[in-house]
Formats: structure tokens, C-alpha cells, sequence
């Protein structure tokens, strides 16, 4: 039995999925100890109690107007603080931007085994194993941490988070750290416009990669993610031709994605692409080329012209709608 710690992420005011997908991390690590939760920021305590209903015990919150914005300096502080105050055995990060950012430091300063990019975890016999993907997602590794605090980021999309339990209640505290000696200084957040769903944390994603030919070829993408609540992606092909942003990367250089679906439009499968969506649980590929590698990982393939099979799809899913 250990206490574990999980860090809840805010992002515009609400509790990215991650977090709650981590709770679920935490409870199995937990082994039946306590789950405490861990929310810093500026204003963020009005959102502990939805950890709280997907299954955190409790809940700490660090509130300081310099921990408004994330810094590697500030938010070290505060989890340190927290680390020092409850002395978990175990802590669980989501392998986001800020995880990712954040946990090596933490694990270096604490003398922590990290298993970072964790898409499966279990106990045997008294370990906590964790499953992560190598090479570029062509093969798993299973690991375990012999001793000291069990410390873990999870891939968003890859852990069922808990159901909600509304009736569920924990204490909420709070938790005073003088922060200083900050090196940097976020003075303001300049957000590029961004339309739609999180790519990294979208149920459907529909990529569109070279064969999309220009930016007006993501049109009829955009029309079918629309219909289905989808994120829409892109290959690094489409953002060289400068088709779309580089937001919207997928890939071993751009964002993992795991998807429930994933349609790739117009997109080979480069070994670098299939790198960020491999794991998606049902591929469809659609390429005019039979012999496109994206077929060898796609679930179904469609070989045919994006621009006559993406708009049959977008009607026919409209219709199921009504
Ligand atoms: P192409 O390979 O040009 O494929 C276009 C496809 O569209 C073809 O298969 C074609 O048959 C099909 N097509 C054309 N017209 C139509 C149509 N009308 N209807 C249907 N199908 C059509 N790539 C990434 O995606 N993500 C990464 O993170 C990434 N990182 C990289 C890192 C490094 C170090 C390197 C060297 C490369 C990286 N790449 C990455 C690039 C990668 O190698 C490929 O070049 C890139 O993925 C190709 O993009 P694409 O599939 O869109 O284009």
C-alpha cells in the first residue's frame, strides 16, 4: 500500500481528461493507500472537487499569483513543497508538455526512478509494471522501479479514467509555499487561435497529409471532424507544404496522438508518422496509392480519392446523426 500523489492539469480553467485518466494511474500504484491530489495554480481550488469524484481521496492546492503561469521553476517549488508535506510513495504526472517538462526535474531532485510516456500499468506480485512503448512505438518495454517513490507519466487517451462518482467527497486544503528566486517570468500567454478539439486528447482524429494538396484541401476534413466532434491533424508533409500549422503535426517530431479512431487522408505512413498514431485503437487509412505503407497498420483502407470518399463519409455520418 502506498500514498500516491497526482498532479492534476489546468488548462483554461478546467482539469485537462489527463488528470483524471492519472487518478486512475494513482489508484492502482496506491494498492489501496490514500490518492491525494495536487492542483497548483492561481484560482484552481474550485476544481479540486472533480478529482475528488474520479476517485482522488483528497485534495492539496497550491495557490500563488506566481504560479498563475507554468514555469519549470515555480511549479518545481510547489510539488516539492507538496512532496515534502505528504512524503508519498508514489506520484503520477500526464505525459503532457508539462509533464514532461517537469517530472525529470522533480525526479532528479527527489533521487526517483521515472517511467515517462506509461500507456498500461499493473500490479504482479507486489510491483507496479509499467508498459511504455520504445523505438518509436515498434515495440513495448515493461519496467518496474525497485525502490524509493514510484514515479510515472501517462499518455493521455491511454488509461480508462474512473467513472465519476458525484456523491464521493474529500478534504480540501490548502497549502501555503513561499516561492521564490523564479529565473523566468511569464508576462503574458499569446495563445495561436485554435479551432475546435484538442488534438492530444481527442476521441477522433482525421489527418490530412500531402494528398490533401493545399490548405483548401483540409476543407472537407474539417467538415467531416465537424460531424464527428473530431481533431483535425496533419502529416509533417502537410506542414512543409505549409498546408496547415505546425500545431497540427503528428509524429515522432509532433504529437502522439491515441485515438479511439484515427483517419489518415492522403497520408503515405512514414515510419515517423506512424510513430505519433500507431497506437490509435481503429485506423482507417484512405490513399489513392494500394501499396501506401499507412495500410500495413490501417484496420480498414480505402483506396480512392480523399476528395470524392472524405465528403461520401461526411455525408453519411450526418445522416446517421439526425
Ligand atoms: P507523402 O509521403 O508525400 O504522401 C502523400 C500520400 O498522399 C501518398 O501516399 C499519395 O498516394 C497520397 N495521395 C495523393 N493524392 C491523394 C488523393 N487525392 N487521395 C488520396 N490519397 C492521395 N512526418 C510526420 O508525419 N510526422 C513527424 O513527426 C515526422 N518527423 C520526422 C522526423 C525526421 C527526423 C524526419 C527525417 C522525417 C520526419 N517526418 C515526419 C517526415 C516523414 O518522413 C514523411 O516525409 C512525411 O510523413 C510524409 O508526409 P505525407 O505522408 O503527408 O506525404
Amino acid at each position: 500500500m502506498r500514498k500516491v500523489l497526482v498532479m492534476g492539469e489546468v488548462r483554461d480553467g478546467s482539469l485537462r481528461n489527463v488528470s483524471f485518466e492519472a487518478v486512475a494511474a494513482a489508484k492502482t500504484i496506491a494498492e489501496g493507500g490514500e490518492v491525494v491530489g495536487l492542483l497548483v495554480g492561481e484560482g484552481i481550488a474550485p476544481l479540486a472537487q472533480s478529482l475528488i469524484t474520479y476517485g482522488a481521496d483528497r485534495v492539496i492546492t497550491i495557490e500563488d499569483a506566481k504560479l498563475k503561469a507554468y514555469t519549470s521553476d515555480g511549479y518545481a517549488q510547489a510539488v516539492l513543497a507538496a512532496v515534502e508535506a505528504e512524503q508519498p510513495g508514489g506520484i503520477v504526472f500526464g505525459h503532457t508538455a508539462l509533464g514532461k517538462d517537469l517530472s525529470p526535474k522533480l525526479a532528479a531532485k527527489l533521487d526517483a526512478g521515472l517511467v515517462s510516456d506509461v500507456t498500461a500499468l499493473e500490479v504482479v506480485g507486489g510491483n507496479v509494471v509499467f508498459t511504455r512503448p520504445i523505438y518509436s512505438g515498434k515495440a513495448f518495454e515493461k519496467k518496474i522501479i525497485t525502490e524509493g517513490i514510484v514515479f510515472a507519466t501517462i499518455r493521455p487517451n491511454n488509461i480508462q479514467p474512473l467513472a465519476q462518482d458525484l456523491s464521493r467527497t474529500g478534504e480540501v486544503t490548502s497549502l501555503s509555499v513561499d516561492i521564490k528566486d523564479l529565473r523566468t517570468i511569464i508576462k503574458e500567454v499569446v495563445r495561436k487561435a485554435a479551432e475546435g478539439v484538442d488534438l492530444s486528447e481527442a476521441k477522433v482524429v482525421i489527418a490530412g497529409g500531402r494528398g490533401v494538396k493545399s490548405a483548401e484541401g483540409f476543407k472537407p476534413l474539417q467538415e467531416l471532424a465537424n460531424v464527428l466532434g473530431a481533431a483535425v491533424g496533419a502529416s509533417r508533409g502537410a506542414c512543409d507544404a505549409e498546408y496547415c500549422d505546425y500545431s497540427l503535426q503528428i509524429g515522432q517530431t509532433g504529437k502522439v496522438v491515441t485515438p479511439d479512431l484515427y483517419i489518415a487522408c492522403g497520408i503515405s505512413g512514414a515510419i515517423q508518422h506512424l510513430a505519433g498514431m500507431s497506437n490509435s485503437k481503429v485506423i482507417v487509412a484512405i490513399n489513392k496509392d494500394p501499396e501506401a505503407n499507412i495500410f500495413k497498420v490501417a484496420d480498414y483502407g480505402i483506396v480512392g480519392d480523399l476528395f470524392e470518399v472524405v465528403p461520401l463519409l461526411t455525408e453519411e455520418f450526418k445522416k446517421l446523426k439526425v
